[in-house]
């Protein structure tokens, strides 16, 4: 039996991992469950799966979540809560959204635990954090991030177990590049000149996943496969050069790594959250529960092209952040949640995203963050620059 503490639990992943956990409760058992805010859902789910503990970061919703919660859950209140159940049960899942991750991955990795990691954020603007804290005996991170899944499970199909122990260190030896998969998002085929207009609800319309509304938008603009990037270099330790995209619009091809004899290993199944929160909570086991397997009589044609990098600039700008490495991702990753936050709530066009963070990445002065205090100046100074520009940007008309 393995305890799961489910961090974000009422989020898209948390939700996904409840699914898996109850398709399997003699193999995995929850004992905490934490969300910001979401008090209703929250309490349905204790009620439901019984945890010891239960987190809200919203400290002004305590009584009315307090008055619901089953006989002998305790409760924690307050923005240190969410971490206070990140550092005991075997695997501790981060479904946080956003920025907001960070402080669960560190005390999940100090705390020697292994991490289901969803929260691309933490480990892209955290990166040099996090990587010491990675260190911790028996601490690791098994990816939840579809794409970031299946370079897992190729590489460790290509690798010793020591070596997969040992990771961000990767030799390199054989591999000679990651490619990611990305579906496209809703405009893929759309010039730059037509995404002018898009508005909200076309931008939110993701083809093949279910998602929630920053990492859909991110999807949209490419900077989810940017940061993904990001994020493959800091979890595999593999170069920016060595790591490559490609356009698949049908979700099939999570991701590959090529050797250098030209052979390519994929990982292939129907777009599923529930396969990689499952293989993180199993490995190095493999879940009895099948979650998307494919029939192939009915996968139909995949097909494959170069992104668009003139309409889709974030990609760029994304490598452009990872190779100046330092906090320049973090500085991106703020400069992009405040661009994101401006165009869910109709201040800004889908355009200007890429313009507020390019220019926020313009005025990037390098440094290397060495705690989180820095991270958090880093994450700051990028949504400073993101919402002058988001400021200074022609208004939506409504
Ligand atoms: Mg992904």
């Amino acid at each position: 039996m393995r305890t799961v503490s489910l961090v974000g639990s009422t989020g898209s992943i948390g939700t996904q991992a409840i699914d898996v956990v109850r398709a399997e409760p003699d193999a995995y058992r929850v004992v905490a469950l934490g969300a910001a805010r979401s008090v209703e859902l929250l309490a349905e789910q204790a009620a439901l799966l019984r945890p010891e503990r239960v987190a809200l970061a919203d400290a002004g919703r305590a009584a009315e979540l307090a008055a619901r919660l089953p006989p002998g859950t305790e409760l924690l209140v307050g923005p240190e809560a969410l971490v206070a159940i990140s550092e005991d049960a075997d695997v501790v899942v981060n479904g946080v959204v956003g920025f907001a991750g960070l402080p669960v991955t560190l005390a999940a990795l100090r705390a020697g635990r292994r991490l289901a990691l969803a929260n691309k954020e933490s480990l892209i603007a955290g990166g040099p954090v996090v990587q010491v804290a990675r260190s911790t005996p028996g601490a690791e991170i098994v990816p939840v991030d579809s794409e970031h899944c299946a370079i897992h499970q190729c590489l460790r199909a290509a690798t010793t177990e020591q070596e997969m122990a040992a990771l961000p260190a990767l030799r390199a030896g054989a591999l000679r590049r990651l490619i990611l998969t990305a579906s496209g998002g809703p405009f893929r085929g759309r010039t730059l000149q037509s995404l002018g207009e898009v508005t909200l609800a076309e931008a939110l319309a993701h083809p093949t996943w279910s998602m929630g509304p920053k990492i859909t938008i991110d999807s949209s603009t490419l900077m989810n496969k940017g940061l993904e990037v990001i994020e493959a270099h800091e979890l595999f330790g593999v170069d920016y050069d060595s790591i490559d995209v490609v356009v698949h619009p049908q979700s099939i091809v999570h991701s590959m790594i090529e050797f250098s004899d030209g052979a390519t290993l994929a990982q292939l199944s129907e777009p599923d959250m529930r396969l990689p929160i499952g293989y993180a909570l199993a490995y190095p086991d493999r879940l009895a529960t099948p979650f998307g397997p494919l029939d192939w009589t009915r996968v139909g044609p995949l097909s494959f092209e170069s992104p668009d990098r003139q309409a889709f600039p974030c990609l760029d700008l994304a490598y452009r952040a990872g190779r100046l490495g330092g906090a320049a991702p973090a500085w991106i990753n703020g400069a992009n949640e405040e661009a994101v936050g401006a165009f869910l709530d109709g201040r800004i066009r889908w355009v200007d995203i890429p313009a507020i963070i390019a220019s926020a990445l313009d005025d990037y002065s390098p440094f290397t963050p060495v705690s989180v205090d820095d991270v958090l100046e880093a994450d700051r100074a990028g949504r400073e620059l993101a919402r002058r520009a988001a400021a200074a940007s022609p208004r939506v008309l409504r």
